[in-house]
């Protein structure tokens, strides 16, 4: 089973991928994730793609398939996949569905987890992550215990990209280019959207009924 999700910055679609994966067995392509170790490791084109992401702006579709297929030749033993931040455009929902046909495979649901722009600036400009181990806080929702650093001891710092001009800027690009995305997969007939304003476990509760329906279990 594959299955994207989207849904605009801060709307929790990295905590019900998390779910997700976990309750059926999908390995997470998360290519923010997966982009974001490539800027800070020595890798040939971690300079490039540093550069774009602390710009606000998209890498292009040549270095998302490298590191798309190379993420999902790594894993073994799981039942499909769930992606995470890509398709952010048309050019990639067919990228997505070209590699997985490669693998005799097919794109099964795209969900979308729905919040207002208000909602997205107030989460992502609250959120701090460790420099060290990575955890992720919410200064207002779920903040360390340790003030400006983790329970691990690292210091605490705020992405350059949720800051927020950046963060309207990634907001106005996800409406402009997803929204073609969404209309797509409406009519491949494979498209939830889902209200992201609720309590995480109502909003997984949804997904989960979704996608029974795909197994036939409804
Ligand atoms: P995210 O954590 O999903 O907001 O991604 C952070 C940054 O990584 C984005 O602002 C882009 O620069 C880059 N990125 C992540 N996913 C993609 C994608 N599917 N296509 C192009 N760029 C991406």
């Amino acid at each position: 089973m594959n299955i994207v999700i989207l849904g605009p910055q801060g709307s929790g679609k990295g905590t019900q991928t998390a779910l997700l994966a976990e309750k059926y067995n999908l390995a997470h392509i998360e290519t923010g994730k997966i982009l974001r170790e490539i800027a800070n490791s020595n890798h040939p084109r971690s300079e490039e793609i540093k550069n774009i992401m602390n710009n606000g702006l998209l890498v292009s579709d040549k270095i998302l398939e490298e590191v798309m297929v190379g993420a999902m030749d790594n894993q073994k033993d799981k039942a499909g996949f769930v992606f995470d931040g890509t398709p952010r455009n048309l050019e990639q929902y067919n990228l997505i569905k070209k590699i997985l046909e490669e693998r005799g495979e097919s794109l099964d649901k795209v969900i979308v987890v729905n919040i207002s722009e208000d909602e997205s600036i107030k989460r992502l400009s609250a959120r701090r992550s460790c420099s060290v181990c990575g955890k992720v806080y919410n200064i207002i929702t779920n903040p360390s215990p340790n003030g400006d650093f983790c329970e691990c001891g690292g210091r605490l710092f705020q992405r350059e990209d949720d800051r927020p001009q950046l963060i309207k800027k990634r907001l106005q690009t996800y409406h402009e280019q997803t929204s073609k995305v969404i209309e797509l997969a409406k009519n491949d007939g494979i498209l939830e959207e889902i209200n992201g304003e609720r309590p995480i476990e109502e909003i997984f509760n949804n997904i989960v009924k979704s996608i029974e329906i795909i197994n036939g279990k409804n």
